[in-house]
């Protein structure tokens, strides 16, 4: 992961200009046409969510609370999204107060590194670094326009899982396999290899050497409100949800 990571932080640099651009810009823009409360910025990118260091903030959504009705409603939107994400990040934010290096390293780095933190900041940055990410990373993998995998990522579906309908079958079976709160993922190794994984509570395949690249919170909170206990149904309607230009985009960054 130490070469990853090192691209990752070269990229970081390259896209630090465009980032501050957009950071600016897509407020302004899209607040006119947008209620206060929910208010919609744009995609962020991979190096946004990756390279992001403390003190760590909450982005808006890229689309409004109720834009992916068909599957999550608006009131689970806002809840999961002001709420839960926020308290992660809040949380993140304390945790490094007594460990000024700690405020020096990216997201990716902490929670790719977790087990060389100090022990008393470790549990902490597992549970709410990896709950930052985790929610960072969801909103960004979801569209209500959905898409189909494309590019080197659908060469790689079709090689290692047959094809997208195997891989839908081999996801959602982790995801209703997570046993209490966790998450299921499709995630890619140094090679370029994929996998479909879970984690439990809010750990990320970044911590045991895999790149997440699209993965469904399947924490009570996620889906109870519409669903209750037939998490199949919300796999499944997440599944069409996903935004595979970004997902695309995540493959080829991590592989370059
Ligand atoms: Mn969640």
């Amino acid at each position: 992961m130490n070469a990853e990571h090192a691209i990752t932080r070269k990229k970081a640099l390259k896209f630090m200009a465009l980032g501050s651009f957009t950071s600016i810009l897509a407020p302004a823009v899209f607040t006119t046409s947008c209620a206060a409360n929910n208010r919609t910025g744009g995609y962020q990118s991979y190096d946004e969510i990756f390279n992001e260091v403390y003190p760590f903030s909450l982005a808006d959504l890229p689309y409004s609370y109720d834009a992916l009705e068909t599957a999550i409603d608006a009131n689970t939107m806002e809840i999961h999204h002001g709420r839960h994400h926020q308290g992660y990040i809040n949380n993140l934010n304390n945790a490094p107060e007594d460990h000024a290096d700690l405020q020096e390293m990216t997201l990716i780095d902490l929670v790719a590194g977790l087990n060389n933190l100090p022990e008393e900041v470790r549990t902490a940055v597992r549970n709410h670094g990896g709950g930052h990410l985790n929610h960072a990373m969801f909103w960004n993998t979801m569209s209500a326009e959905g898409g189909s995998p494309n590019g080197a990522l659908k060469e790689a579906i079709d090689r290692d899982f047959g094809s997208e309908d195997s891989l839908k079958e081999e996801f959602s079976s982790a995801a209703g396999g997570v046993f209490g709160s966790g998450w299921a993922w499709l995630a890619s190794d140094s090679n370029g290899g994929l996998q479909v994984v879970q984690t439990p509570n809010q750990d990320n395949p970044l911590t045991d050497g895999l790149t997440p690249l699209v993965g469904v919170d399947v924490w009570e909170h996620a889906y109870y409100l519409n669903y209750q206990n037939r998490r199949g149904d919300y796999v499944n309607a997440f599944w069409d949800l996903i935004y595979w230009d970004k997902v695309a985009e995540i493959y080829d960054e991590s592989q370059s």
